[in-house]
């Protein structure tokens, strides 16, 4: 039977549907396990009445998806943005999915989100929006079952507000609930970086690869929150020129280099780029077709289409954001021939693997210096990208195809030996 697309109907949906078909396709997978292991295994709707500062009580909807529950507890973050969607968010739970099992990690995948612009709450209206998610979806979720994050729009603060909430309803202290969270409370060393910091890892071991030097790497990012800032400062440490940044007030281009210290402080002050003045200003668009030697979306999804794939001039297309590329647009960066893809599941897949790092501590009471953390980040992810590496070669197949071939069988191949119960 097809999926019910009126229930996930939207085209981020829709795009990782067909990423998954043309992976599920080099693996031959029959029709009944094709479509167990596509079908999002859950999903939670939630009404939240939330008192506003003024008296009014304003309804907010919610949502959490669990996509896969078979490999361990569904994993993945909360989106606060004022145009989530089910179908978005069933489509970044699927990718949760692949994330993890290419990873390695002992998770299923999961994602949540609130339609809500964060930036429009008062701090004491976005803790009572945070408490009252958890609470409704608090029958779903525990260490064992499902593990939320920070996604666009939350923070540390945000998930210190849901884990008291959950720790509160159990009667006792349960940090393994959430990851993310802050230092004081079980947060994990390095988690906040872990995100860019993995970017900036693949970035450079493909830049090796290709033999491209620190100091010949020009790096524009679409998208200065918390991973593409981290993204941008690793590489900077590293020997790159950033040269275009932006955030959703649009971007900043400096051809001789941007002042990454003055734009972190200007945002600190003022919220956001606009008007900072260490370069000229340009919008969204005109941004991501800088010549340059890398780009990185780090923002939403589907910001690279059919309208501008043809006309991007980078050498590695670093997806920190999930779903920057439409399916479309894949296509034709494919038959030009000259853009690597470092693809969503596996180039921002540092975030969720210290987040694992974070519950292991959790779990065992016994917290790692950043140092360990690091050094076991860096090791997990020259582990995923070798396996990619290889079966692109063995399947001549794009590497955000082979990503997923790796981290879809895995997962059908637990579907088909767990078996149906009853
Ligand atoms: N929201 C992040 C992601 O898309 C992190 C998820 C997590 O740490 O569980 O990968």
């Amino acid at each position: 039977m097809a999926l019910n697309q009126s229930i996930y109907h939207s085209p981020v949906f829709q795009q990782a549907c067909n990423q998954f078909d043309a992976a599920a396709d080099i693996l031959g997978m029959d029709a009944g396990l094709r479509e167990r292991t596509k079908r999002p295994r859950r999903c939670v709707v939630v009404s939240m009445p939330v008192r506003m500062d003024d008296g009014r009580i304003e309804i907010f909807e919610g949502y959490r998806v669990q996509h896969n529950l078979s490999t361990g507890p569904a994993k993945g973050g909360i989106r606060f943005h004022h145009e989530v969607t089910l179908g978005e968010v069933a489509a970044l739970a699927m990718w949760m999915s692949w994330k993890c099992s290419l990873a390695g990690l002992p998770y299923g995948g999961g994602k949540g989100g609130v339609i809500v612009d964060p930036r429009k709450l008062s701090k004491t209206e976005l803790e009572r929006l945070s408490r009252r998610y958890m609470q409704e979806i608090l029958p779903f979720i525990g260490p064992n079952v499902d593990i939320p994050a920070p996604d666009v729009g939350t923070d540390a603060q945000v998930m210190a507000w849901m884990m008291d909430t959950y720790s509160n309803h159990k009667g006792f202290y349960d940090p393994g609930v959430i990851t993310g969270k802050p230092i004081s409370l079980g947060g994990s060393l390095g988690r906040k970086e872990a995100t860019g910091e993995g970017v900036a890892w693949f970035v450079k071991a493909y830049l090796q690869d290709f033999g491209i030097k620190p100091e010949q790497t020009k790096v524009v990012i679409q998208g200065f929150g918390n991973v593409g800032s981290e993204a941008a400062l690793a590489l900077y440490d590293w020997g790159a020129e950033v040269i275009g940044i932006s955030d959703y007030t649009g971007g900043i281009h400096n051809p001789k280099g941007i002042d990454l210290k003055a734009a972190l402080d200007y945002v600190q002050k003022n919220k956001n780029l606009q008007g900072f003045p260490g370069g000229d200003a340009l919008t969204n668009e005109q941004l991501m077709e800088l010549p340059c030697t890398v780009l990185i979306p780090a923002a939403l999804e589907r910001v690279i289409t059919e309208k501008n794939a043809a006309k991007l001039q980078c050498r590695i297309l670093a997806e920190g954001a999930n779903g920057p590329t439409t399916y479309e647009a894949d296509q034709i960066i494919r038959q030009r021939g000259d853009i690597h893809i470092i693809p969503d599941v596996l180039c921002n897949s540092g975030g969720v693997i210290v987040s694992y790092f974070e519950w292991l501590q959790n779990l065992q009471n016994y917290y790692w210096t950043k140092g360990e953390v690091f050094d076991k980040l860096y090791r997990m992810l020259a582990k995923a990208k070798a396996s990619v590496d290889e079966t692109a070669k063995k399947y001549k197949c794009s590497h955000r195809t082979a990503a997923l071939v790796l981290g879809i069988a895995r997962v059908s191949e637990a579907k088909a030996q767990r078996g149906l119960f009853p």
